[in-house]
């Protein structure tokens, strides 16, 4: 499994920014037809190699694994890159966006200049992690309140109860609110520069809600079971065309995404469970309940609780039905979660 991690090249000396300066606009010239541009012979193969049928408007340098490497020096990480012309190739410091991963192998990695800056694309190869056998399991049911509300069940019981996300529904609104009045007022540009903001704005909560949600699932040893996305559409089918606009473009494919991949990072089996009936069904009598608005689920016979958490618990049964093999000393029937009267849920992200 490979990860690519965006490393801003930094601090570089005057000289050795026209020496990168020369390489990649050597490469350049290159691609476009110039067979002789001096070039440091693996680059040129590299190059030719992969853009041989490719039409791009400037090429990243491409670097061949064996002839990078990466070290870490006091506060500073350096990547050596192999360059026409000075043996050994430079040495120039790099800030990398995210941490590095440990432990993983340095693939053939990249490097992109844009407005005068240079960006290294390095790519890391993992071994492929052994999985836990895990003694819980952690629900997740996505939702349009939370974007993620986590249930850790174990022994035929809700252990812990954790809301995420909270904010992504009106980060989202505002931004939306934003585009219109720009697009009002014919500011296109803009309008492009503040949709690449909300997603980068948007990406920060969800790299810290899968986060939080797989350091859970280690603390606990738990499975994480997901219900899935086809699920969450069927939903809200047929509840305002609004409400279904908001739905249906929240990112949920990308949360699902982190928290497989940081859960695979450290082992833990991720599962995806249709989600259907987990979110009409009961979670303490089995019948079939109505959802209301304002995230309330509502059973004739058991009274009226979260329906994020209502979705999560049946996600778990589910699993745990499926598994079979789970030891469950539970009582059959779990007290309500309307008895004490829940509190509105408290919102930590993180
Ligand atoms: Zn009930």
């Amino acid at each position: 499994m490979r990860l690519t991690v965006q490393a801003g090249i930094v601090r570089l000396t005057r000289r050795k920014k026209e020496i990168l300066d020369r390489e990649y606009s050597n490469l350049q010239k290159l691609l476009k037809g110039d067979r002789d541009a001096p070039l440091y012979s693996a680059n040129k193969q590299q190059a030719l190699r992969y853009y041989k049928k490719v039409k791009l408007k400037e090429y990243p340098l491409s670097l061949r694994n064996d002839l990078i490497n990466l070290r870490r020096a006091k506060a500073f990480w350096f990547l050596k890159i192999p360059v026409y012309g000075v043996r050994g190739g430079i040495k120039v410091p790099v800030k990398p966006h995210r941490e590095f991963p440990e432990n993983a192998k340095l693939c053939e990695s990249k490097i992109v200049k844009r407005k005068e800056r240079y960006t290294a694309m390095l790519t890391f190869e993992f071994p492929a992690q052994p999985m836990r056998e895990c003694s819980s399991i952690l629900a997740v049911d996505l939702g349009e309140r939370f974007a993620a509300t986590a249930v850790l069940w174990q022994n035929g019981s809700v252990m812990k109860t954790q809301f995420y996300g909270k904010e992504i529904r009106g980060v989202r609104r505002h931004y939306a609110w934003l585009r219109r009045r720009l697009q009002e007022r014919g500011l296109i540009q803009v309008v492009k520069r503040v949709g690449g903001k909300e997603r980068r704005v948007v990406n920060a909560i969800l790299h810290r809600v899968s986060k939080g949600i797989v350091s859970l699932a280690l603390a606990a040893n738990s499975y994480i079971v997901l219900g899935d996305l086809k699920g969450i559409r069927k939903r809200v089918n047929g509840r305002g065309k609004r409400l279904n606009r908001i739905v249906s473009s929240m990112p949920y494919y990308r949360l699902t995404k982190m928290i497989e991949y940081k859960a695979m990072l450290v082992g833990i089996p991720v599962i995806t469970t249709s989600e259907a009936y987990t979110s009409i069904t009961c979670h303490v009598c089995g019948c079939e309940g109505k959802r209301k608005t304002q995230g309330l689920f509502i059973c004739a016979h058991c009274g009226e609780y979260s329906a994020d958490l209502n979705g999560a618990i049946n996600i778990a049964k589910k699993f745990e039905r499926w598994m079979g093999y789970m030891p469950i000393h539970g009582a059959e029937r779990e007290p309500a979660l309307n008895q004490p009267k829940l509190e509105a849920p408290s919102v930590r992200v993180g």
